[in-house]
């Protein structure tokens, strides 16, 4: 199966930020109306993920209904519905869903506190919003619900 790409809707932010922590392409539909929701996940070929039953149905199996309300079950319900694993982390922003670039420390000098760049020497620059990541910010917790969720599903 192909990497399956996501569009989330509006009651669905921050399970949008998770996924694209863990390196998949997520829309945030905030704003869309059911029709334009529809619309992109078709002309884009996305998942709808939705808390909306009636949407869930009309988008039929272009969507994903999410039951809970609560972030660790809502991402496990996506994770053993479409297999994810968090093997392609830090190549999303979790701000725009941008495709990140490497940079180095040079790169970053000045941007980032300073007892990171003693630390780290690998960066990735969003070149949409110019957020900037680094391991350490996102990564632990990453790995820690990763290791949760991978452990649930055995
Ligand atoms: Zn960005």
């Amino acid at each position: 199966m192909d990497r399956p790409r996501f569009l989330a809707d509006e009651m669905l932010g921050t399970l949008a930020r998770w996924l694209r922590m863990m390196g998949y392409d997520t829309e945030y539909g905030r704003g869309l109306l059911d029709r334009e929701l529809l619309e992109l996940a078709s002309v884009e070929d996305r998942v709808l993920l939705t808390r909306d039953r009636q949407l869930a149905e009309r988008a039929g199996s272009r969507a994903l209904l999410i039951t809970s309300v609560v972030l660790d079950e809502q991402l496990e319900q996506v994770v053993s519905a479409f297999g994810l694993e968090a093997d392609n982390p830090m190549t999303r922003c979790t701000v725009c869903n941008a495709e990140l670039e490497a940079a180095g420390a040079d790169a970053v000098a000045g941007r980032v506190p300073e007892r990171v760049l003693e630390l780290r020497d690998e960066f990735f620059v969003c070149p949409r919003c110019g957020k900037i990541y680094w391991k350490g910010t996102h990564w632990d917790r990453i790995e820690r619900t990763m290791e949760r969720l991978r452990a649930h599903s055995r």
